[in-house]
């Protein structure tokens, strides 16, 4: 509550909003409002000054902004129904955003309302086996009161300062291979769909619309509130980093440590070699207690790495090291003011050797960026089990690869915005050829066809899921997929 007055106190002279004319399909002032179309009293506020609104026409891509005519800080799950039911009645769009993440519109409205649902960040109850927290918070604010428990959440994103919510609706991929995806750790959610009435739901309690919203995309409702699994957490961490410059070696030890599960997590990330092209860093984490640390020798046997080195540190401090590089970037003026044209897909276990050697020798600096990288995570495909996860049929291993591509400046001009969406579409079709998925993070034109083959077996749940939870169709317009 603190930090949402201070955000609205620091915007200035932000307008409140009493109505909405939907005569001229725009929100009024106090002075303007007609006592009829009041918009509900509410805990929060809703804003509507351009300098309010205008940062919610942006995300971390810098390439689509469009602007809200409204963005609600809500201070209680009640604000968020009232105000849904009220777009609802009026065919208003609305998108809830979480940090803002995204880089491709995902979660801006045109002309709509914008949820901050950053602004219902509670963290209600952290127990041996489960977390209840307000889906605005972030996998960050969760760890660090978390950690000090001894329980850490089983499956999180490298970089944790992530929304619930929007790693909740987009699928939330982890380094840590056999726990699952982020959308497989959910207990119970409650979740305010398109008709502005909050329910919860569970595998058991109405598993329809918990089916709809985890990795849903928001199309079917908005989640406010998240009971996620919890698991003991070691106290340290040692994270081996080890060098590959050949593709073929580099997944023979991959494949190898995958199916030896010694590691809690493995995942790629290629830097640029020096010479034009990349050099493969593997990164192998083994968490443990103090007293008994790992046998180096024992997890590094047989592999054919050209280099390895190993740090040490505590777990919080290892799950948070994204953390802190993105937190360089940022106070560098390298992070949020450039262009991200992020490239991600899921690829299946036979295929991805051959994409990944083939795409690198293509990838020039400029498609990476000072600042950007490439990544690779493995997820068990047996522990994956949500419908709207898309992701290849076959295969025991499901990988992830992006390109997390960052403009040398700010601004870098509408030429190389095309030229990236050129790529990211090309990637995409070969990706697709082989039976690959889109991620839906990224930054890729969509047409309502391409959805359709995204969703294959799951398009017409889902088009029943949309049309028995958000039977408007105000929810969440930026994917563009209805
Ligand atoms: C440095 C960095 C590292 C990352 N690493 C990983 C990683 O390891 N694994 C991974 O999977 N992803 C990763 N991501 C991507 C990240 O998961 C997505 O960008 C995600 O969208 C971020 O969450 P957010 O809070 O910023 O969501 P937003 O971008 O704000 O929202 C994402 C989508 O969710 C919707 N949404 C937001 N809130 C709600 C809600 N309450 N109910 C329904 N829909 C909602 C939005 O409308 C939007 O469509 C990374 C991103 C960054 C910047």
């Amino acid at each position: 509550m603190t930090t949402r007055r201070a955000v609205v106190a620091g915007l200035g002279a932000a307008a409140i909003v009493f109505g909405f004319d939907p005569a001229t399909r725009g929100w009024i002032s106090e002075a303007q409002a007609a006592p009829f179309d009041h918009v509900p009293d509410l805990d929060g506020e809703l804003v509507t000054d351009p300098s309010s609104v205008a940062p919610f026409a942006k995300d971390l891509g810098n390439i689509v902004h469009h602007t809200p005519v409204a963005v609600l800080f809500p201070a209680s799950v009640r604000d968020v129904e009232k105000m849904v039911s009220f777009c609802k009645a009026r065919g208003i769009k609305v998108a809830a955003r979480g940090q803002g993440h995204a880089t491709f519109g995902q979660a801006q409205a045109e002309g709509g309302l914008v949820i901050n649902i950053g602004s219902l960040n509670q963290i209600h109850s952290i127990g041996p086996h489960s977390a209840d927290v307000d889906a605005g918070a972030t996998w960050k604010s969760l760890l660090q009161a978390s950690v000090p428990l001894g329980l850490t959440p089983p499956a999180l994103t490298g970089y944790t300062n992530l929304s619930l919510a929007g790693t909740l609706s987009m699928g939330g991929v982890s380094p840590t291979n056999r726990e699952g995806a982020l959308v497989d750790r959910v207990q119970a959610l409650q979740v305010v769909t398109g008709h502005g009435h909050a329910e919860w739901c569970s595998a058991e309690r109405n598993p329809d619309l918990f089916s709809a919203a985890l990795a849903g995309l928001g199309q079917c409702g908005i989640i406010v509130r998240a009971v996620v699994d919890m698991v003991p957490a070691r106290a340290q961490s040692r994270v081996y980093l080890i060098t590959y410059t050949d593709n073929a070696t580099f997944f023979a030890d991959f494949r190898k440590l995958l199916e030896r599960a010694d590691f809690d997590g493995l995942y790629n990330i290629w830097v640029p070699d020096g010479s034009g092209g990349f050099l493969y860093q593997l990164n192998a984490i083994k968490n443990f207690d103090p007293a008994s640390p790992p046998d180096d020798a024992h997890l590094l046997r047989g592999l054919h790495y050209s280099g390895v080195e190993s740090s040490d540190s505590s777990y919080l401090d290892q799950v948070l090291s994204v953390d802190v590089l993105v937190d360089f970037l940022e106070s560098i003026g390298m992070f949020s003011t450039l262009t991200h044209p992020w490239f991600d897909v899921f690829l299946p276990d036979d295929r991805i050797e051959a994409y990944v050697g083939d795409v690198l020798p293509t990838l020039g600096p400029d498609d990476v960026g000072p600042t950007g990288f490439m990544l690779l995570f493995a997820l068990k495909r047996s522990k994956l089990h949500r419908p709207l996860l898309r992701v290849p049929e076959c295969g025991e291993w499901v990988y992830l690869f992006d390109i997390l591509t960052s403009s040398p400046t700010p601004n870098p001009g509408d030429e190389y915005v095309a030229r990236m969406l050129a790529r990211n579409r090309t990637l995409f079709e070969k990706a697709r050829a082989v039976g690959g998925t889109r991620y839906p993070i990224g930054t890729l034109e969509f047409s309502r066809l391409d959805w359709l083959r995204q969703y294959g077996p799951v398009a017409d749940e889902l088009f029943r899921w949309k049309q028995r939870f958000d039977p408007r169709g105000i929810l969440t317009p930026g994917p563009g997929i209805f």
